[in-house]
């Protein structure tokens, strides 16, 4: 069989990769391997039980907000959307300001705005080339806003100083307002919505996988699957259980960092290259309440670096299909990487009763909930969340890459692609991998 096509992963790229190929080589024998037992990958989740019911969380916030009328297509047929208006929050210092905080200030005590405002106003850090993330967000944003904003929330969200971080991942993310705007949202709360989506959507029935429920159907997925070695001269993998697999052609989603270990014998530049890439990890803590009005919206985010949740989402605002039947729910992601790691972010306690005790306890001096409205509670950990751009992230990437391009590996999805992709990008990221095959009937 010389069409026998093996995928590394059972996330949205890898499935996006195998119903692809399947489409257009309906005579392709197609496998995709999973490690764990369960497929979606970052897109999935997992179920907490309570005395009330199942509670689903999604691996963190989960929300689509495609525009490819493609992507739209194939997620919309396998489910139909809940429309939201995405209005998230931000928590500092007590206050609950609108999002951005940038242009609503308003709930700001008066001497705070005033320290904002002339910064802002007076603001001398512009300058026409910015070499680091840091710089950006002083040129944008003056010093009192970005001292007491951004660069503690850069600590907490992507786990280094914004010195050490690049620019080119920013694009649309962080809202650049105008100085009406600003003064407008100093002055006032009633303030037009300036979130870079003006739409988020969710999988009326299901979880957020659900949107790409049909095509995992028609595929053929083997899981407790973990990949421990790959040799491309005899095009043989090895897996971790002690057995092996042949293959014609070879796609991979899995984290390019863990490919350069096991591709047959690493030249020591490509090593180096895969251990200077750096991504965060994320510790979720998730707490179902027995209360429906516990969440107030989709998600918010905490600026204050003694809280060490980044942010925080709510499932059951997504979809009532997330919680028992008059109950709510909300999950925290506390972010750390090999640059800034938990134990040292922890003190060395035992992550999972820190944690949890921590969130709960910061939830209650937070007016969020009581101790006797939460009915389940979980803790868990996320190996790969974000790719970190540190400076020299770009070349560090091109070097493994092309490592395994000369290897026939075509690696795709957001950690073989090693790019902040959405889930929608990470699938049109499969469909592309899936297009560089050239078979033979
Ligand atoms: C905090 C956070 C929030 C996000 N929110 C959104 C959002 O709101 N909207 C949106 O569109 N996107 C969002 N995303 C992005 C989205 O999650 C990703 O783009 C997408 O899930 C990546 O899919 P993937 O298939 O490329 O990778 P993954 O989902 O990581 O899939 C890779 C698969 O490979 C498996 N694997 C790993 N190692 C091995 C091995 N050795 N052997 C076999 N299998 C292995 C893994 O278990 C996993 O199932 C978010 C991401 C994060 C981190």
């Amino acid at each position: 069989m010389e069409n026998k096509i093996i995928i590394l992963g059972a996330g949205i790229a890898g499935i996006s990769a195998a119903y692809h190929i399947q489409k257009k080589y309906p005579y392709a024998q197609i496998k995709v391997f999973e490690k764990t037992n369960d497929w979606g990958g970052l897109c999935g989740g997992f179920y907490v039980a309570s005395s009330l019911g199942d509670f689903w969380f999604d691996h963190m916030v989960h929300l689509s907000f495609a525009d490819n009328a493609y992507v739209q297509n194939i997620f919309h047929t396998s489910s139909k959307p809940i429309r939201h208006i995405p209005i998230p929050t931000n928590y500092y210092n007590n206050i609950w300001l609108k999002h951005p905080a940038q242009n609503n200030l308003y709930p700001l005590p008066i001497e705070e705005k005033i320290a904002v405002l002339k910064d802002m106003i007076n603001n001398k850090n512009k300058k026409e080339n910015l070499s680091n993330f840091e710089e950006w967000l002083y040129a944008q944003y003056g010093n009192y806003f970005t001292e007491n904003f951004p660069l503690k929330y850069t600590r907490k969200y992507w786990s280094v100083e914004a010195k050490d971080l690049s620019t080119s991942w920013v694009s649309n993310r962080l809202y650049t307002p105008s100085l009406e705007e600003i003064l407008q949202g100093a002055m006032s709360d009633q303030t037009p919505n300036t979130y870079y989506a003006q739409e988020m959507r969710y999988p009326e029935s299901g979880h957020y996988r659900s949107f790409f429920q049909t095509l995992k159907e028609q595929i053929d997925i083997t899981y407790n699957k973990e990949v421990s070695m790959i040799d491309t001269q005899k095009k043989i993998i090895f897996f971790s259980d002690n057995t092996q697999e042949s293959y014609n052609h070879l796609i991979s989603t899995i984290p390019i960092t863990i490919m350069a270990k096991i591709t047959d014998k690493a030249p020591k530049e490509v090593i180096y290259a895969a251990q200077n890439l750096k991504a965060t990890s994320t510790a979720i803590v998730s707490l179902g309440f027995k209360k429906n009005d516990i969440a107030k919206n989709l998600w918010f985010y905490i600026y204050d670096e003694d809280k060490l949740f980044a942010r925080v989402y709510s499932p059951s605002f997504k979809s009532p299909n997330n919680a028992p039947n008059g109950c709510s729910s909300l999950q925290a992601e506390i972010y750390f990487s090999d640059l800034k790691p938990l134990n040292v972010i922890i003190n060395n306690q035992d992550p999972k009763t820190y944690l949890l005790n921590h969130t709960i306890d910061n939830f209650i001096q937070m007016g969020i909930c009581k101790k006797e409205d939460i009915i389940c509670q979980d803790f868990r950990i996320l190996p790969y969340a974000n790719v970190i751009f540190t400076h020299n992230m770009e070349s560090n990437r091109s070097i493994v890459l092309k490592y395994l391009a000369d290897k026939k590996i075509i690696s795709c999805g957001r950690f073989g692609e090693w790019d902040y992709l959405w889930s929608d990008q990470s699938f049109l990221s499969g469909k592309n991998a899936a297009e560089k095959l050239e078979l033979k009937k």
